[in-house]
């Protein structure tokens, strides 16, 4: 039985990346399987962004809530709740923590990038953060997961500790092999100052991203100031080999309006990045800001998105209350 699960973490507000690379494809979906979306509120205390900020998790909660809604998430049709209140998440994710090797996790780049030079200050959440993920999705025996680019090597440990489980519970096909949805032509949003670095929330730099909060001004402020080489745009795709900051901006451009690349690539063929930008941040402005009028609207009812939230997490428990019960009792506990 096909069914959606995905989350985002409330650090911050939601970006543009998340947007293209996730959530929009999360609305669509709605119409083709029944999807469960996730605050996942205990990843975000793995980093300093969100840990022992009390006020501003509870705050980034309700806004994330609001744009998943604003953005076109129905809570009617699909579930819509946040992680902490279904306690299964976190007691299958220590059974996983039994299943899934050191080695598995050495080799996660996301951790790596994350800790950055001093490792040893990291959370030990934050390293055991895949396997959280692999409860959240499996807890509901979800088969497809919408996700951007860089969740793929989360989403391939899923599919490892499913299978280890299976296998050394002797209860082959309990849990499904999840398949990652990594859907549109902007899967990876770069950092608009860093044609290296993904897009994202914990960039202490607000002028790396766009945030689905941002008015007007600011989004064609942060897309005229946005990083490119000197040259003009080319005249092919295969002139924006090894120029990332270029590529980027024409993703952006193709994914916010629905125009191939190669089309865009044809109309700006040799043409300063100024005007490019000028349009650019017009499409931006035209698909972000009703998205961020609807979130004021909503915010302005906080009860009612916490009501929203408890209502969606009753809903996700009757799911994953028989699945923990199973795991128990494959366990031996
Ligand atoms: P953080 O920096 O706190 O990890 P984040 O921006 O990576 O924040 P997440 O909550 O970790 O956001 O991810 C939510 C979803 O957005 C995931 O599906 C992820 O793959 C997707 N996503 C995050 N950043 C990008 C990006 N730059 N481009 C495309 N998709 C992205
Ligand atoms: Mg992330």
């Amino acid at each position: 039985k096909n069914l959606i699960f995905s989350g985002m973490q409330p650090t911050n507000t939601l970006h543009l990346g998340n947007y293209l690379g996730a959530l929009r494809n999360w609305v669509k979906l709605q119409e083709q399987m029944p999807c469960i979306y996730c605050v996942v509120d205990m990843h975000a205390i793995t980093a300093d962004a969100g840990y022992a900020k009390p006020k501003e998790l509870q705050a980034a909660i309700r806004e994330v809530t609001a744009a998943y809604i604003a953005a076109g998430v129905d809570p009617a049709r699909s579930i819509l709740f946040k992680q902490s209140d279904v306690a299964a998440h976190a007691e299958l994710a220590w059974v996983f923590n039994c299943v899934a090797r050191l080695g598995w996790m050495d080799r996660m780049t996301q951790f790596k990038e994350k800790s950055g030079k001093h490792k040893e200050r990291a959370s030990v959440g934050l390293y055991t953060y895949p396997t959280l993920m692999a409860a959240d999705i499996l807890v509901y025996k979800a088969t497809h997961v919408p996700v951007g680019e860089d969740q793929k090597q989360h989403l391939e440990l899923t599919r490892d500790i499913a299978q280890k489980f299976n296998n050394d519970y002797s209860a082959p096909d309990f849990f499904p092999q999840p398949e990652p949805l990594i859907l549109g032509t902007a899967t990876r949003v770069m950092s608009l100052r860093d044609g290296a670095k993904k897009m994202s929330k914990s960039d202490e730099s607000d002028m790396s991203r766009i945030n689905l909060t941002d008015d007007a001004d600011a989004i064609a402020a942060k897309i005229r100031k946005a990083r490119t080489d000197p040259n003009p745009l080319p005249d092919d795709e295969k002139g924006l080999e090894g120029r990332p900051e270029a590529e980027n901006l024409i993703n952006i451009y193709a994914a916010l309006s629905d125009e191939s690349k190669a089309s865009i690539i044809t109309r700006y063929a040799g043409q300063q990045f100024s005007g490019f930008k000028n349009d650019l941040a017009e499409v931006a402005v035209a698909k972000l800001t009703p998205i961020a009028a609807k979130m004021r609207e909503l915010l302005a009812d906080p009860a009612e998105i916490d009501r929203i939230l408890e209502k969606g997490a009753a809903r996700a428990d009757e799911i994953a209350a028989p699945v923990i019960k199973e795991v128990k009792a494959l366990v031996g506990f």
